[in-house]
This record gives C-alpha cells, structure tokens and sequence, in this order.
C-alpha cells in the first residue's frame, strides 16, 4: 500500500513507523531484525530504510604513502527493503538518492523497486561525500531532488530514458521528500527553503518527512508555513531521543538544527549518560504525546539501531 493510503486508512488517527539503517559492511540481517521484531508491537505500517553512497577513506600503504578508496560501508537498502515485506507483511520504504547514481542508474534501481513490488520511495539529494566541501552530482546524474522527483514521476507516466520504448509500463511510486522545520543549512533563508520545497510537491511528491527537531513549535510553524506557501501534503515529523552528552554538540553541528535551552539545561545537569538517556527519553515522550494530541499523520522515530529507547518512547503513546 502506498504511504499516502495508509494516512488517509488511519483517518486521523497518528500512525507511528520506524526508520531503520542498513548494517555496516561485514553484518547482518539480524541486526536489522532484532531491532525491528521488539518494535512490531507498535503495529508501524512502513518502515523506511536509508541508503548510504560511498565515502572516500584513506588506506596507509608499506611505502608510507597514503591510498584514496571509495568505499560503500551500509549499502544493502533494496534487498532489505524487500526482505522486510517478507518477513513483517508491512510496506518499506527505500531512501534513494542523487549522490552517486546516474539518470540511468537511477532508472535501473526504480525498475528493480518496482519489479519487489515496492511501490514507495523517499527521494533525496544526499549530502557531499566527506572531504568534499560541497555535493557533487554524479556525471549525468541528477543536481536536486527535485530532478529525482521528476524522473519517477515520468517513469509513473510510463516515461523511460530510452526514447524507442513506447508504451512503457508505468510504475506506480509513492514519493516523499525531505522537509526541514529549521532550513536546509545551505538554503540562504527560510522562505526561498520552502519554495523549492514547493517545487518538489508540484512536480508529485506525496508527502514530506521532516529534518530531526527538538522543538514541537519548529514543526507547527513550519506546517502553518508549507500551508501558507500553497502545500497541502501529509507532513511526517521525525523524531529522534537525543542519549549521549557529547550530542549537545554533534548534532546542531551534523543537522544543522537548534536544540533547546532547557533541554541543553536538563542534559548537562544530568551525571552521566545513563541520566542523559533518561532526559533524551522523557523529552521525546513529551514531544511525542503533543504532537499526537495536534493530530499529526504519523510520528517517525530515527532508531540508529537503539530499540531500547525507541520502544521506551513509543510505548507512552502506543
Ligand atoms: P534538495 O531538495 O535537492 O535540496 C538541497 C539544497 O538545494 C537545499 O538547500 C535546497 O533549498 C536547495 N535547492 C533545492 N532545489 C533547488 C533549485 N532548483 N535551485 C537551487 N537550489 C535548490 N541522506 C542520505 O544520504 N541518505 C538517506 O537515506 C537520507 N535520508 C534522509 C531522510 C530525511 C527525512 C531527511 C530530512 C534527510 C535525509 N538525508 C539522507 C539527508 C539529505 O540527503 C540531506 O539533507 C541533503 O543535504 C538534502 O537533501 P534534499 O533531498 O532535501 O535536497
């Protein structure tokens, strides 16, 4: 089932869904279910699984010199996509990205979707690879998410690459986008943000996932802004615990979002990290319960592999 349909088979009432990510290189499959299985009491209907491209790491060689390799360290986003479905009966949802894949490439990855009978997608531009200071398309590869969004809203009209196919079969992707209650760090402001946003809905998206906040008001003001800008699709909130201190750093520094002062206040007065979980954990709860009281489509919860305090947070409104 597509993700819009099971919003609209909720009627009104929140969903609550996981976003899962791939094991590094050299795990397993069980990782992936291990976290999932503590999680299927909360019945998610989807489940989104990441994709990571490859990053560049630096290998020490005999002779002293340095060696540049591309590596992907969490690739397996289709197959386990589809063992998923398999195992849990419920929809998964791919994140694809620009990064690292041509026009065709991106093609071939759709029809694969599609042939699993995956029929959602979450498309992304990705970010730069680390060293690079900026995001570098692939040779012919798409520069904006909007380009993605395009293409399979082509391939759902039927539209191949490949001008002699007449008549393609048309796929039927559900697509969602990124949406970011703080702005995407390199939009110059919040409004030119949100058009472009727009333009992303214009062309077919169906719905939108927000950026991690910590600040209900963050996402009301953003959903009154998407509504004032003309966009009337389903807005996702996602939602992480924070449970380290050193977090009250490394976040705003990799999400480029703001954390609040009471929570900075309740995290450092906390003694160690087990103190600092249990702040992350009442904090989310309470972000959770008031964004199910205003009715929210769903509430998407960034596991990073941490069932324990996922479940806990899930739990209070289950
Ligand atoms: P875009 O919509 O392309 O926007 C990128 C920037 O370009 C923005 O500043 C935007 O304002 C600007 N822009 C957009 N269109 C135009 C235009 N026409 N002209 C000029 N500027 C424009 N990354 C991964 O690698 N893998 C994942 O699985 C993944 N999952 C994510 C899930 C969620 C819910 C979120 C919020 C992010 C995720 N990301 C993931 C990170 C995402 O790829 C980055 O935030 C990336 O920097 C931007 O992606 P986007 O799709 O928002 O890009």
């Amino acid at each position: 089932m597509k993700f819009t349909e099971h919003f609209q088979k909720a009627k009104g009432k929140s969903l609550v869904s996981f976003e899962v990510l791939p094991p590094l290189k050299g795990g397993s499959m069980q990782a992936i279910f291990n976290t999932l299985d503590a999680l299927m009491e909360f019945k998610p209907p989807f489940i989104d699984v990441t994709y990571h491209r490859e990053e560049f790491i630096y290998n020490k060689r005999p002779s002293g010199y340095y060696e540049k390799t591309a590596i992907r360290k969490r690739p397996g986003t289709v197959g386990i996509c589809a063992a998923l479905m398999h195992r849990y009966g419920v929809d998964a949802v791919p994140h694809l990205i620009c990064g690292g894949f041509s026009v065709e490439e991106t093609e071939n990855a759709l029809i694969d979707l599609n042939f699993l009978g995956i029929n959602n997608v979450l498309a992304l531009r990705g970010d730069a690879r680390q060293f690079e200071d900026k995001f570098i398309p692939q040779a012919d590869g798409h520069k904006y998410a909007l380009d993605l969004v395009r293409q399979i809203v082509g391939m759902n009209h039927g539209k191949y690459l490949d001008l002699n196919i007449q008549n393609g079969e048309p796929t039927d992707f559900c697509i969602g986008i990124a949406g970011y209650p703080e702005k995407h760090f390199e939009s110059p402001n919040f409004g030119t943000d949100l058009q472009f946003t727009k333009e992303k809905v214009d062309a077919g998206a169906g719905y939108i996932v927000t950026q991690m906040f910590f600040d209900n008001q963050k996402y009301f003001e953003y959903v009154n802004a998407c509504h004032a800008a003309g966009i009337e699709v389903p807005i996702v909130p996602g939602l992480k615990p924070l449970t380290k201190k050193y977090q009250l750093n490394s976040i705003p520094r990799k999400f480029f979002i703001n954390l609040p002062e009471a929570l900075v206040h309740e995290v450092q007065k906390a003694k160690d990290d087990d103190a600092v979980k249990q702040v992350g954990i009442e904090w989310c709860a309470q972000q959770s319960k008031e964004l199910k009281a205003a009715g929210v489509p769903c509430l998407h919860y960034y596991t990073m592999g941490d069932t324990e305090t996922v479940k806990k947070i899930a739990g209070t409104v289950a």
